[in-house]
């Protein structure tokens, strides 16, 4: 994006190279010990995070593969998903999420989200047919979906759940975290994720013992450990020297989460005046343990807006480049109306809210605001 020269700051939207230079040396003290024992593909690096990612989300099983779209593939996989089976899910996603469902054969039926832009239970109720096997939530902007009336549906039609967790690690739906309630859950460790590594990959969590074997059968050529091949599959592992990275960068994960519910506090707090915004709701401590993966708002004015924070040397970004998937004509969804998606693509924006916001490029963002508004 392109920063006016005159600007007094500028916020970039993801500071990328801050990713590395925020613990340069640690980091680099992780990497040379794993280069130098020369530990690159499913060694004990590799263990040592899936074991504490297992621990911190409370579950038994985290199992790290390539990158958070092959986490839901080899999920859905994994639990029984293939082709003549219909998937729910909400078209306000990454078109990974649906491409993931067709991956594996079946076909994804999109649905509309609620004004909390999460998927909405009563629009999945609506769209299970004697074909769905499964719903895909996705657990967006760092906010866990409303998973007692998903849980609800998906037992009273037999569905399996397979949770789209990628941007949702340590959010949490009455104390339980995202991932943690459906046959199984995914994650992405893509950089601008909430906990990026230096490069793709994503992981499986699970409860299940068995599902649990399947998948790491399943991200290693389907190979068993007897050494023979099971069935036809992918390779799609972490790599070692990520899930070291990522298991130093899990230890300062809670704070990471506490700051950036901060600067949501404070941008609720500066912001809520303006009638022109729709704000995501501020972090309180009631069903929602939200962790703002992003920060996303509304506005009517939102393409003004985004064009005067440029000028000002302030970096935002339309989700999904401004299509939900039904919207994407080649993905073939015709003419799918879903009323509260397409509003929030016409109206939705992306603030700063990363590890290395700092709290004057909060109130700068603010105030630059405030000037739109002309008060
Ligand atoms: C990032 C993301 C994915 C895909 O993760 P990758 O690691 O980039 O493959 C899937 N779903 C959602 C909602 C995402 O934000």
């Amino acid at each position: 994006m392109k920063v006016m020269r005159d600007s007094p700051r500028s916020v970039p939207f993801f500071d990328y190279p801050g990713l590395f230079s925020e613990r340069k040396d640690e980091y680099l003290e992780v990497i040379s010990t794993v280069l130098s024992g020369g530990r690159f593909i499913l060694q004990e690096e590799l263990e040592q995070f899936e074991a504490h990612l297992a621990e911190y989300m409370g579950l038994r099983h985290a199992i790290g593969v390539g990158n958070g779209t092959d986490a839901i593939v080899i999920g859905l996989h994994a639990i029984g998903i293939g082709s003549g089976d219909e998937v729910i899910l909400p078209s306000h996603t990454f078109v990974a999420t649906a491409a993931a469902v067709k991956q594996v054969g079946a076909t994804p039926i999109l649905v509309d989200v609620g004004d909390d832009h999460m998927i909405d239970p009563l629009c999945v109720e609506s769209a299970v047919t004697e074909r769905t096997k499964a719903i895909v939530p996705v657990h967006l902007n760092g906010r866990t979906c409303d998973m007692e009336a998903l849980t609800g549906i998906a037992e009273a039609h037999g569905l399996l759940i397979m949770e789209d967790a990628a941007q949702g690690l340590g959010s949490r739906f009455r104390g339980r975290m995202a991932g943690t309630f459906g046959a199984a859950g995914s994650l992405s460790f893509y950089p601008a994720k909430l906990l990026g590594c230096f490069g793709d990959g994503g992981a499986v969590v699970t409860n299940d013992d068995l599902l649990a074997e399947r998948v790491r059968q399943l991200r290693d050529h389907g190979r068993s450990d007897d050494g023979g091949v099971a069935q036809w599959s992918y390779n799609s592992r972490l790599d070692n020297l990520q899930a070291a990275v990522l298991d130093l960068k899990l230890g300062f994960f809670p704070e990471a989460i506490e700051k950036r519910r901060n600067w949501a506090a404070l941008y609720h707090s500066r912001l809520s005046r303006h009638e022109g915004l729709l704000l995501p709701p501020e972090p309180v401590d009631g069903d929602h343990f939200d962790v703002f993966q992003n920060y996303e708002l509304e506005s009517p004015q939102r393409d003004e807006l985004r064009v005067h924070l440029q000028d000002h040397g302030i970096g935002t970004i339309i989700q999904w480049g401004g299509s939900a998937v039904h919207q994407f004509p080649h993905l073939g969804f015709g003419s799918l109306d879903l009323p509260i998606t397409e509003r929030i693509m016409e109206n939705s924006l992306l603030l700063p809210m990363n590890d290395s916001v700092t709290e004057a490029d909060v109130s700068y963002v603010c105030d630059t605001i405030d000037l739109f508004f002309g008060s």
